[in-house]
């Protein structure tokens, strides 16, 4: 599409793992009919932001967590994952902005996707910030 196509009105991006692909950090995929119907309609766009920032499947878990006022990622043996997150949340904007899509479905608790995100201490406990694609 370029520039001079309209809007995708009513049109999504939407959280790969959610079409089925098996993207998720351990291997699987958390398929979604619903989803999986609007993608079929042509009205959804599956994205991984966490693929297209370059990272493979699987892969070791991850978290958000802030760091002086900067949300990070980091794996569970505490490497700073973060440039790979920002890379892929970057692509995914990018496509929404060329696009003009203004709405997404992404999936919960994920450090890219979730409105909501573990906090990054590795216990389980969700935190009051998005993962670093939703925000
Ligand atoms: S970045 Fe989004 S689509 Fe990719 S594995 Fe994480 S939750 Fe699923």
């Amino acid at each position: 599409m370029n520039s001079m196509q309209q809007p995708l009105k009513d049109s999504y991006i939407v959280s790969l793992r959610m079409a089925g692909f098996n993207c998720r950090y351990d291997g699987t995929s958390k398929y979604n009919a619903v989803v999986a119907k609007i993608i079929d309609e042509g009205r959804a766009f599956p994205l991984c932001p966490e693929l297209l920032g370059g990272l493979p499947t699987p892969r070791e878990a991850a978290e958000c967590r802030y760091v002086e006022k900067e949300l990070k990622v980091f794996t569970e043996a505490g490497d700073d994952i973060t440039d790979a997150f920002l890379r892929g949340a970057q692509a995914v904007l990018d496509f929404a902005i060329e696009h003009k899509i203004t709405k997404a479905v992404l999936y919960r608790n994920s450090p890219s996707c979730g409105k909501r995100t573990y906090d990054g201490t590795l216990s389980g406990k969700l935190a009051d910030y998005p993962g670093v694609a939703a925000k």
